[in-house]
């Protein structure tokens, strides 16, 4: 029988009930401004204040260390910039970032080389972990700041930030990671990680899109992104979108009390990738236990991805073959291609994200859909044709 199943949980999440209610009163109730000197504004800071207070504890920073934003995208886009063009004043004018980076961080480096910023593009090995040797080599005394992602939004890989952070200081350069999809699946405690500067984004923990963060250490000092005025400590101008942070200070507590039951969904997520893996010619992307306790990433060898997608969505079953912003384009996914997968089978790749809310049932959906669109769709290529009628020989 058909079900609904959203397996796209690495592109976006809904919004949670509870998030729902912590946000609910701030629209209509307490909607001052909190820079405003008044009862309604005195009483919108005190949130803005709380809010602040809340995450720091969830990650083990001062709250003073936390500058909220507009999404991950600005987040990436300002550690970046701000630690390059400030530091650039001192010498270190080069970054150094790895080749699967997610296009908020990638294409925020492209611009800057347009700028005369050199940039070093680190590779990745076949599971899509940073190659240490090679950023060990690219970090020099020039280098303002290592720009290093998490955990990867396509394949899910979990990259070793602490050994990267180790690192980046060893030369006296910033370290920055991107940890939108890391939030909820890693306990990251920001009093012993060696990061200067952290981003994360609320869309994907259950909180709205349109609201994310940057984690500056103490005592790191980047240029600003936005002019303006004198909001986030004179840091980050514009009127703080106070009912998406307290629902982005409740999303993340409760992901946070949440990581212990992670191995549900790494269970589950298991028995996904052993069910597919059954398919003949299909191969697991990225690593097969340093990776986010919800994603599947396989590729099935003679297939269209985009054409697997639309059967799976004519099935019910929400999926993605790379990452969201991407997914527009026809283009084989940079990630694969990075970890050295061959275009005609990186463009046969599908991901999964699932996410606590993912029941038993939703995996036998999948596992009993997924397969014969598989052999539908081979069925229909005559390069499979060739290949079965090459067995028979
Ligand atoms: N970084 C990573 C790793 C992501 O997965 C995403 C979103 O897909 C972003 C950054 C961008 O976040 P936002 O959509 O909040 O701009």
């Amino acid at each position: 029988m058909k079900r609904f199943v959203y397996a796209d949980n690495a592109a976006t999440t809904p919004v949670s009930r509870e998030v729902i209610e912590a946000m609910a009163p701030v629209f209509s109730e307490q909607w001052g401004n909190p820079s405003s000197l008044h009862a309604k504004g005195r009483e919108a800071k005190e949130l803005l204040d709380g809010a602040r207070e809340r995450i720091a504890k969830v990650f083990s920073c001062s709250a003073n260390e936390i500058y909220f934003t507009s999404c991950g995208s600005e987040s990436d886009n300002w550690a970046i910039r701000g630690a390059v063009k400030r530091l650039a004043k001192k010498g270190r004018n080069h970054i150094v970032t790895s080749a699967i980076e997610h296009p908020a961080v990638l294409n925020t480096c492209r611009d800057l080389e347009k700028e005369g910023y050199p940039v070093t593009y680190v590779g990745v090995d076949s599971d899509g972990i940073v190659k240490m040797d090679e950023l060990e080599a690219a970090i020099t005394d020039k280098t303002a700041v290592v720009a290093i992602m998490f955990a990867n939004n396509e394949v899910g890989t979990i990259q070793p930030i602490e050994e990267i952070g180790k690192l980046a200081h060893a030369k006296g350069a910033l370290m920055f990671t991107d940890a939108v999809q890391a939030i909820g699946n890693i306990d990251i405690d920001l009093s012993k990680l060696p990061v200067d500067m952290l981003a994360l984004s609320g869309h994907k923990i259950h909180a709205p899109k349109g609201i994310g963060m940057l984690y500056i250490k103490k005592g790191v000092v980047i240029d600003n992104l936005i002019s303006g005025g004198g909001q986030e400590r004179r840091k980050r101008a514009g009127t703080e979108n106070l009912p998406y942070i307290v629902g982005l200070a409740k999303a993340l507590e409760v992901a946070s009390a949440k990581i212990p039951e992670l191995d549900r969904v790494v269970k589950m997520r298991d028995r996904l990738i052993e069910g597919l893996e059954k398919v003949p010619f299909s191969k697991l992307n990225g690593h097969r236990t340093q990776r986010l306790a919800g994603n599947v990433n396989i590729g099935f060898e003679f297939i269209e991805g985009e054409s697997m997608l639309l059967w799976l969505d004519i099935s019910g079953i929400c999926a993605s073959t790379g990452s969201a912003c991407s997914s527009a384009s026809l283009e084989a996914s940079h990630v694969l291609l990075a970890m050295g997968v061959p275009h005609e089978k990186a463009h046969g790749s599908v991901r999964l994200s699932i996410t606590h809310e993912t029941t038993e049932e939703d995996i036998d959906y999948i596992l009993e859909t997924l397969p014969p669109i598989i052999e539908k769709l081979r069925n229909m290529s005559p390069l499979w044709e060739e290949i079965v009628k090459g067995n028979q020989n």
